[in-house]
């Protein structure tokens, strides 16, 4: 998975940029700079081995191996998915890993019959097939699946169509100002505007029996650029697979929530399965939709709807087009197989640094995941390499490639639930990737860690121009923000950007394999990659995902992959050496601080926007607006914005900022001291230090969706991936629920105050 979509790329042609502080921003730093969690000694040794590990990187080999992975369909339960992960192992230990494959038993529906037939006012039948493109190797290989959607319903129905746009909740409210409901209807979609999985869902909720979601060319195709052979955009027939399962409530496989999709364990009906849709739910291509929008009547749709085909968007929702709709899948548990490699620490085993990346495509994969994994690989070479000469890591490094991740993060998530005592125990941190391609690095993650990454991304050069990826990444963060499109996120980044200090790194949602890691069992965690330059887009999750496309549209000549590997590596062999290790939780208080006052913001927002629409309709001035002709009603009333209680949540946000600074001075000094004391005292701080994350989550998790233990980040249950931070209060606001917001603004202050507590004592270990 992995895809944003949100951002402005914007490409930067000029490679002499200059900071705020008029420094200029020249190659990378190398020695002379403090190295967090290092002693300076320490630091030279460390910076000697990330250059040894360098050395040892390949873009050739991550080429060869990317083309070799992508030779065959790599869905959950392929031949060639399982090829691949043996391949894997047999990689690892001929590098000196100790690897071995993890094998789950899960749920993984396939399609057997999709049907989609226009019946009145004319027969059309929808192709559902990506046919072979010259120039694309691959196109015509046998074994793939037909395009799908995972966990949606079984359902044979004939039904009106009506167009929803994005399908999301603000859509609903405008067709019902429209006049129009969906019961008993079959919904068109547009991909965009939030997760695919809530298209389906809410067009369930909503009473549809039916949804169809297909790609509009003015998102991904012409109307983004050339499409694919000739550029990399998405071609008429192609279509973006993906799942559908309800995965805001839990990932991971659907009849296991909680615990490890192993043999022997407790499996819930079918039936009772909360994850899965009830109505049927096809992705299509742009080709398959036109007629079926053509045949529209009814309103025009609102001018923000409307899509790149040669046609005026009506909203139908009439009896004038009607729709033939059949999916059935084959409700089948498959076998799925995560390839971990271990390699011990020398002195510090059971402390344990983890690095992930899914293998599973939707066809070929060659962007998603495959340009991440092979990265991932290059890094398991470089640190065998290193092993080979006698080193050691001092924590335990565990290196993983994930299965099944793309029906709904099932690999690392049935891991994560399988270990979850030992990796409580155990882990330090885990760190993802998933597709990577040229641009900027995009950095999101625990915020104990934004130090360390804001250090590694200091010393790691950008292949095109030269520059640090850091300070590349910080450009783009100033130009996005001075754009006339910049939301109020992107301007508090870029004037953080502009000091010139460590860049904010973004907060984790949902959408790749960190989810069971951080959200469930409160491991801080990373993601990485670079983007921005690429045309993904026009591909993804459809089979011209291909290794042709990525050597043409991706990453060329493998710089980026190389890059990844640096930035992952270092991070990972950072933490696996350091002397103490290096978090710094000053970075998370101000974030958190900075959280908060969006919260009070968007209070204040909601209570003035509120009150104006209560203005208008008293005033009667919707009606008053409408044409007679063509009449649009009126909104419904928002409920009025009482005064919700944040006061515990500031004290607590402030109590922390106190025992923060007291940390993070004990941690300075002790680091001016050389990190001296006892293996049994160092131990004791690394593993305090480590749980820390830990006090961030709450055992009955979230409201509705215990499952998901992070109080302060989880994917949004109207966003999808997209992050919500401080998750109990925002989504209560959002959703206008005053008591819950009341509530959650309580429980996590009590966490908060529990992460304090934990790192006063902290200090107190610091200061031995
Ligand atoms: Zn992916």
């Amino acid at each position: 998975m992995a895809r944003r979509t949100t951002r402005l790329h914007i490409a930067l042609t000029c490679a002499v940029l200059t900071s705020a502080t008029g420094a200029s921003l020249g190659a990378p730093r190398s020695s002379g700079t403090p190295m967090l969690g290092f002693s300076a000694d320490h630091a030279d040794e460390q910076r000697a081995l990330e250059q040894r590990f360098d050395a040892a990187l390949s873009a050739a080999d991550q080429r060869d191996w990317l083309k070799l992975m992508t030779t065959e369909p790599n869905h959950v339960g392929s031949p060639h998915d399982k090829a691949n992960a043996e391949w894997m192992l047999a990689r690892f230990k001929e590098w000196g890993w100790d690897a071995r494959i993890e094998t789950y038993s899960v749920l993984y529906p396939t399609p057997r019959t999709e049907r989609l037939e226009l019946v009145t006012p004319e027969h059309f039948k929808a192709k559902l097939h990506e046919p072979a493109i010259k120039g694309d190797s691959t196109s015509d290989v046998a074994g793939a699946l037909p395009p799908y959607n995972a966990y949606g319903g079984d359902g044979d129905v004939t039904a009106p169509l009506v167009y929803v746009n994005q399908g999301m909740p603000d859509d609903y409210k405008e067709l019902a100002r429209h006049g129009i409901d969906v019961r008993g209807k079959i919904v068109i979609t547009r991909y965009g505007g939030g997760w695919r999985g809530l298209k389906p869902k809410l067009a369930q909720e909503h009473g549809a029996v039916g949804c169809l979601i297909y790609s509009d060319p003015r998102d991904d195709g012409y109307g983004a650029g050339d499409t694919y052979p000739q550029g990399g955009w998405r071609p008429q027939d192609g279509v973006q697979r993906g799942s559908v399962q309800d995965m805001q409530l839990y990932p991971g496989d659907p009849l296991t929530p909680g615990v490890g999709a192993t043999p022997d364990a407790q499996r819930l009906a079918l039936k009772d399965a909360k994850t899965i849709l009830k109505i049927p739910v096809l992705p299509i291509s742009y080709a398959d939709v036109l007629p079926l929008l053509r045949a529209l009547d009814g309103p025009m749709a609102p001018p923000a709807w409307r899509g790149g085909l040669p046609i005026a968007y009506h909203l139908g929702g009439g009896a004038a087009a009607k729709a033939h709709l059949v999916v059935e899948s084959d409700w089948n548990r498959k076998d799925i197989y995560d390839v971990v490699a271990v390699m011990q620490g020398s002195s510090e085993p059971d402390q344990w640094i983890l690095r992930g990346n899914h293998h599973d495509g939707w066809v070929f994969g060659a962007w998603d995941p495959l340009s991440g994994n092979v990265a991932l690989l290059n890094e398991a070479k470089a640190i065998g390499a290193l092993a080979k000469t006698g080193w050691r890591p001092k924590r335990t490094l565990v290196y993983a490639s994930w299965d099944a991740e793309e029906p709904g993060l099932l690999g690392s998530t049935e891991f994560a639930e399988a270990h979850a005592d030992e990796l409580q125990r155990k882990a330090v941190a885990y760190i993802n990737s998933d597709t990577n391609s040229r641009g900027f690095l995009d950095m999101e993650g625990s915020h104990s860690l934004q130090h360390v990454l804001n250090q590694v991304a200091d010393g790691v050069t950008d292949p095109e121009t030269h520059v640090s990826v850091r300070e590349r990444a910080r450009a783009k963060m100033r130009v996005d923000g001075a754009s006339s499109k910049a939301k109020p996120d992107d301007k508090e980044n870029a004037k953080l950007a502009a000091t010139g200090g460590d860049l904010p790194i973004g907060a984790l949602g949902s959408g790749s394999d960190y989810s069971a890691f951080l959200q469930h069992l409160g491991i801080a965690s990373l993601n990485l990659g670079f983007s921005g330059e690429e045309d993904q887009n026009g591909v993804y999750h459809s089979r011209y995902d291909s290794f042709d496309h990525y050597v043409r549209f991706g990453d060329p000549d493998f710089a980026y992959g190389v890059a990844l590997s640096k930035v992952a590596g270092h991070t990972a062999l950072r933490l696996a050496n350091a002397d103490v290790l290096p978090l710094r939780f000053g970075d998370f208080s101000d974030t958190l601080a900075r959280y908060l006052a969006n919260l009070h913001e968007a209070i204040d927002g909601m209570r003035k926007d509120t009150a104006s629409q209560h203005q208008l309709l008293d005033a009667n001035a919707y009606a008053l607006v409408s044409d007679p002709t063509r009449p649009i009603g009126a909104p419904a009333r928002d409920s009025d914005v009482p005064a919700i209680d944040l006061s515990p949540l500031d004290a607590a946000s402030k109590r922390l900022k106190q025992s923060a600074q007291a940390f993070e001075s004990a941690y300075d000094a002790r680091a001016a001291a050389g990190f001296k004391g006892t293996p049994a005292q160092q131990r004791e701080i690394d593993v305090a230090m480590a749980r820390m994350e830990q006090a961030l989550t709450d055992p009955d998790g979230l409201p509705g969706r215990g499952w998901y233990k992070h109080m302060i980040y989880a994917p949004g249950l109207l966003t999808g991936y997209d992050v919500k931070t401080v998750p109990g209060v925002r989504e209560a606001l959002e959703q206008r629920r005053w008591d819950e917001a009341n509530r959650y603004a309580a429980v996590t202050a009590r966490v908060v105050d529990a992460y304090r507590v934990q790192l006063d004592r902290l200090t107190t270990l610091m200061k031995q």
